[in-house]
């Protein structure tokens, strides 16, 4: 079933989505060579300890998963695609990292993500990067009333073919609200005029997930949670959670 929020929770998650972009900036802030996933994770615990919001990644286990996710933030290097463990590595000159985050403020959750390069980009994953980036905005621009579900997959979409990359099928975007994974999926490919209709209220994390080698396939690493190009290139993730309204797509995940 989709919720459809009220005014005043769209107001309380803009305060959860304010947490999650201050997390973020903070991890990015603190990203360099020789910083490990942990000390990232443990910049993001402070921000929403601070904040006074919990995580709704911590202790999360959906059903794929074997064991409960112990971090507050996901950390996914090079080829990782999402879902990484923040663990003891350390960044090296050139990595592409992905950070996913969320919290929960009052009873309502934010989810967002960011990708960039640390040190010495290669070029190729600055257009990784920034057509992810290209991706998520056309797909904020697609979430408007009185358009359709389809018409959203189909803009990411569309800009990652375009790019030439992969995109996973099996993972995309879902409505958030009182919790972090909420119906309805939002896939990152789509047919235009398509799939649910949109409507005020409605709130979603849109978040292309794009694979540069431009295969579609993916492995989940022995620990249960990382996903990981089937080619080993490189992988960016890009995620806002995304109010629909009267007065257009409202991002609730910006500072
Ligand atoms: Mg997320
Ligand atoms: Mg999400």
């Amino acid at each position: 079933m989709v919720e459809i929020k009220t005014d005043a929770a769209l107001e309380a998650m803009r305060e959860a989505g304010r947490v999650v972009a201050k997390a973020l900036e903070a991890v990015r802030g603190v990203a360099a060579v020789g910083v490990s996933l942990r000390e990232l994770d443990e910049t993001a615990r402070e921000v929403l300890r601070a904040a006074g919001a919990s995580s709704p990644f911590l202790g999360y286990r959906p059903h794929f998963a074997p064991t409960p996710f112990p971090a507050v933030i996901c950390a996914s290097v090079n080829d990782a695609i999402v879902h990484g463990i923040p663990d003891g590595y350390r960044l090296r000159d050139g990595d592409l990292l992905s950070v996913d985050c969320g919290a929960m403020l009052d009873g309502w959750a934010g989810d967002a993500a960011v990708s960039f390069t640390v040190g010495t980009p290669r070029p190729d994953d600055q257009r990784l990067v920034e057509t992810t980036r290209r991706a998520l905005e056309a797909g904020i621009a697609a979430a408007v009333v009185g358009a359709r579900m389809g018409d959203i997959g189909h803009a990411i979409g569309s800009v990652g073919r375009a790019a030439g990359y992969g995109i996973p099928a099996d993972f995309g975007g879902h409505g958030i609200g009182r919790r972090m994974h909420e119906d309805p999926p939002v896939p990152n490919e789509g047919r235009p005029g398509r799939g649910l209709p949109l409507r005020h209220g409605m709130v979603i994390a849109i978040e292309p997930m794009f694979l540069a080698g431009g295969s579609d396939a993916y492995l989940t690493d022995p620990d249960g949670w990382t996903l990981r190009t089937a080619d080993r290139g490189r992988a960016a993730h890009s995620e806002h959670t995304v109010a629909i309204t009267d007065d257009g797509p409202r991002v609730l995940t910006l500072p």
